[in-house]
């Protein structure tokens, strides 16, 4: 390695920009417990979720699943805002507008990559045959998830799914140019927190949240069976676009008969 390559790798190396990232997701973590406590249907969906998880724990094999990804989690979050986030983001001001845009395409360009590898890799597919189900199976021992469900996970699935967020975060920085701290924080903040809603065990339908009873209804028609369908995690855009919506009846057949019903008016 020479120096040019160095000192040019050490220019782009944004530790501040990092630590401050690092502060803001921990202080929206912790403003989140504290919204959670003041709004009675949050802290209605807490209690019943922590129960819930309370009784799993008591099987020792869960608890021991729960332990083997905290460590791994940990091993890669340390690694990725080590070795990646640096280059990714910036302390320089950047207007409200810029910083949304940025933020609903990494959203967006994330989910699409993450649907792909959900529905071809994690499950089986008539298309590459599900490699990785082996891996994904290990999600799906829960078939009525709660919150702390979206971390009941094989390693390698923990590897892929923040490698890939933060892969997307990457190449989109090359392309669009860094992230501001606060795009950063709000994005990797809305990520996480869509994946643990996904998994909470919800019971209001009531305004406002009927749209996350929706969330959390489809991805637990998901689990329900291997061969469910809502494959994306963010939306569901993609499940709607590519026809995989699940609303507890499946979509392989309703998709089949859809196709069907094409053919039959193309022929007639
Ligand atoms: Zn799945
Ligand atoms: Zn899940």
């Amino acid at each position: 390695m020479n120096a040019a390559f160095l000192s040019s790798l050490a220019e782009n190396y944004h530790w501040l920009a990092t630590l401050y990232a690092i502060a803001g997701l921990v202080i929206a973590t912790l403003a989140g417990k504290v919204v959670t406590q003041l709004i009675p249907t949050l802290k209605a969906a807490d209690r019943l979720n922590k129960d819930t998880l309370a009784k799993k724990m008591e099987r020792p094999s869960y608890a021991e699943n729960q332990a083997w990804n905290r460590k791994w989690g940990g091993i890669f979050v340390v690694l990725i805002f080590g070795l990646i986030v640096p280059f990714t983001v910036t302390l320089e001001t950047q207007s409200w507008s810029q910083m949304l845009i940025d933020g609903l395409v990494i959203l967006f360009v994330y989910d699409f990559f993450y649907y792909l590898m959900h529905r071809f890799l994690f499950h089986d597919s008539a298309f590459l045959g599900g490699p990785l189900m082996w891996v994904h199976a290990v999600h799906h021992r829960q078939h009525n998830p709660c919150r702390q469900d979206s971390s009941f996970i094989h390693p390698i699935e923990v590897a892929l799914g923040l490698g890939l967020f933060v892969s997307t975060i990457f190449f989109l920085s090359l392309l669009m140019g860094s992230f501001h701290v606060v795009t950063f924080v709000v994005t990797w903040t809305a990520f996480s927190q869509i994946n643990l809603h996904n998994h909470t065990l919800w019971t209001s339908d009531r305004f406002p949240f009927k749209y996350m009873n929706y969330l959390s209804r489809m991805h637990h028609n998901h689990h329900a069976k291997f061969t469910g369908g809502n494959f994306a995690t963010i939306t569901l855009l993609y499940d709607w676009m590519f026809g995989t919506l699940d609303n507890g009846d499946g979509w392989k057949k309703r998709a089949a008969a859809q196709r069907k019903a094409a053919t039959e008016a193309n022929a007639g």
